[in-house]
């Protein structure tokens, strides 16, 4: 039951009911629905500039830890950026200067990776900023093609270095028999020699190492044996081709360790020291030729000697000596 409410009527000096109008009603009712109103969005601005929804303060914290991550991704980037780089000048500049061999050319290394859709799809995207998302693929793609043109490159590097190995291990670089001491070279190469028998200029085109009968005679590079003869001149002889222009003969042999046609590697024993053909005692007679044209073989001494003892060859090969051969 509602609560009768009185007021004192002067009038009348008694106490009465007051009796609520219509019109009063209503301005009661708005009275409170705009008090409401203003209480309301006091509230509201108070909690908006106070506090933050959770929903938005999650979605803040995320989008804090996206863009920490996204620091990290481009500075993890821009490393491996540094680290082909890296591999770049050390391809460019160490591996293919000892290989002696050409670099990349700067146009093949900048070549571009042409274009791509997914740049125009991230473009037409929903994110309203998509640069930093396209330079970062962009950067990705070239990455990707650098590490490419690097492995290439490595696999070429890999086949030019076991071509330079063939080279090197076929190329003639031992003295044909154990002479670490230097003590055997009888006779030098010589392409102005007089010859003591025929009594006109005569070369010497090989090296003579006096040596007993039945020392062993070691091939000097990689190479397949063309000849294994038997001649007036250089008695029983071997013939080996090593490839890449380079030859060598060994002469006045006791008896042949091979046979014709026989692949040798360097420093098999390929025969004996002998006294056969025109020879004045038990020696080797060891030519090295370079497109058939008889040279040096001095020169071809690398693989068994220090810088002092090659030193001592040339001085000896320097020295007028009495080939063995005649
Ligand atoms: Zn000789």
């Amino acid at each position: 039951m509602a609560k009768v409410r009185y007021y004192y009527n002067t009038a009348t000096c008694k106490y009465e009911p007051i009796r609520a109008t219509k019109t009063g009603m209503f301005w009661n009712f708005m009275g409170f629905t705009a008090i409401s109103f203003v209480l309301a969005i006091g509230i509201i601005y108070f909690y908006r500039t106070n506090f933050t929804p959770i929903k938005e303060s999650v979605l803040r914290a995320e989008n804090e830890q996206l863009k920490l991550d996204w620091t990290i991704l481009n500075e993890e980037l821009q490393t491996a950026y540094s680290h082909i780089e890296e591999l770049e000048f050390k391809d460019d500049h160490i591996y293919r200067v000892i290989l002696d061999t050409e670099p990349i050319p700067s146009t093949i290394r900048a070549a571009g990776t042409g274009g791509h859709d997914r740049y125009e799809s991230l473009s037409n995207g929903k994110l309203s900023d998509p640069r930093r998302i396209i330079s970062a693929y962009r950067e990705v793609d070239d990455l990707k093609k650098k590490l490419y043109i690097q492995s290439k490159s490595y696999d070429e590097i890999s086949t030019i270095l076991e071509e330079k190995e063939r080279i090197w291990s076929s190329r003639p670089a031992i003295q044909p028999i154990n002479n670490k001491e230097l003590k055997r070279i009888a006779g030098g190469f010589n392409p102005k020699r007089f010859h003591p028998i025929l009594k006109k200029i005569h070369p010497h085109e090989g090296i003579d190492f006096s040596a007993d009968i039945g020392t062993p005679i070691y091939a000097t590079g990689d190479g397949v044996v063309t000849k294994a003869y038997r001649s007036t001149t250089y008695g029983n002889a071997i013939f080996i081709d090593h490839g890449y222009g380079y030859q060598t003969r060994y002469a006045h042999l006791n008896e042949f360790n091979i046979r014709n046609g026989e692949p040798v590697k360097r420093g098999q024993v390929i025969g004996y020291v002998g006294n056969t053909g025109r020879s004045q005692g038990p020696h080797l007679h060891y030519e090295v030729l370079f497109k058939y044209k008889a040279i040096d073989p001095i020169n071809f001494f690398q693989r068994d000697l220090d810088n002092e003892e090659y030193e001592k060859v040339i001085e000896l090969s320097k020295k007028e000596t009495t080939p063995l051969d005649y």
